[in-house]
């Protein structure tokens, strides 16, 4: 099969011919229909996150049509289309497993990171950790749920109920999170980058009561704000913008060092704090709701064959909405 591997972090992924996978006991093998590109690729790709499983293949956001089900697994049939995510591997004995926050795993192993993920034309995953998917998506449309959309989904969650909800960094993520918070009756507020004025109108178009700068002070108090935005300087912008009592979430895996702020802006109960990885149980509830919603995903679609391209754009913030490759 054709696949991008990541031989050096650092550099660009290298388009390979390399074996097909065969499917275990418990897995099955799929042919990807789509794969969506997520900031975590990202971050693999640049070497930002400790020890990547050698030459591995990014990728966890994979719509994926089960080709051959492996020995033991009763869950999906040959034919089915399955969602993989980020979490491909949990030890289900540690005491983050036992007491319901296999998010938080010592164990966990994470697919297109330290298990060969999507950025290829088959994939092999641990059937208990694939999702059922929503019908009404198209394969490229449902990409985007599995990671910007669930792990948003839990971002929302941890900022509590607020009224009036921030959202910096209007990407992925932010575009399903922002419909979700709609539907839930909440004012959402979009901080982009500095003069992104596309990116604000985009938001706008999502329903966002305000969309401005990250370096603005929006034009009320927000009860909680959520970071997309790889960026540490946002942090204690997002405090200030926070009324008393209120949360701000990170709700990325890498962000860049986070510079010094006055105790003031934290004081008075507010909280921050950051979110990690998704539970199956989260994957389950966002797959459930978003046909509700409904989430509409925005998606282009690229050939595998420009995974490289794709990681540029995003890193350069040139993305509306999601981008989705397919092999
Ligand atoms: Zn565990
Ligand atoms: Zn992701």
């Amino acid at each position: 099969m054709h696949a991008m591997r990541l031989r050096h972090p650092g550099r660009r992924l290298v388009a390979e011919a390399v074996p097909d996978p065969v499917p275990g006991p418990g897995q099955l093998l799929l042919q990807v229909c789509a794969c969506a590109v997520c900031r975590t690729d990202l971050h693999v790709v640049d070497g930002e996150l400790p020890d990547p499983k050698p030459d591995v293949i990014p990728g966890h956001e994979i719509v994926g049509r089960v080709l051959v089900a492996g020995p033991g697994v009763e869950r999906f049939r040959p034919g089915e289309r399955v969602g993989v995510p980020w979490l491909g591997f949990t030890c289900g004995t540690c005491r983050f497993c036992r007491s319901g926050r296999e998010n938080l795993c010592v164990a966990a192993r994470f697919t297109g990171y330290q298990i060969d993920g999507g950025y290829a034309e088959l994939t092999v995953a641990d059937a208990r950790f694939c999702l059922p998917l929503p019908e009404g998506y198209a394969d490229a449309e449902a990409a985007p749920l599995l990671c910007a959309g669930l792990i948003g989904h839990r971002a929302l969650r941890m900022a509590g109920n607020p009224a009036r909800l921030g959202i910096y960094g209007f990407g992925a993520a932010a575009h399903i999170v922002a419909q979700v918070a709609r539907h839930e009756g909440r004012q959402v507020f979009a901080f982009t980058r500095p003069g992104d004025t596309v990116a604000q109108e985009f938001a706008r178009g999502l329903g966002a009561v305000w969309a401005g700068g990250s370096d603005e002070a929006p034009p009320e108090p927000l009860d909680a704000a959520l970071i997309f935005a790889p960026v540490g300087a946002l942090v204690p912008a997002a405090l200030r913008a926070v009324d008393r009592g209120g949360t701000v979430v990170c709700a990325g895996i890498h962000m860049s060092d986070i510079p010094a702020f006055p105790y003031e802006i934290l004081w008075h109960e507010r909280v921050l704090r950051s979110v990690a990885n998704l539970t199956r149980a989260d994957g389950e509830a966002f797959m459930a709701l978003a046909p509700r919603v409904p989430v509409r995903t925005a998606v282009e679609v690229l050939p595998l064959a420009a995974a490289n391209e794709a990681l540029d754009r995003l890193r350069a913030g040139q993305v509306t909405g999601a981008l989705v490759l397919a092999p």
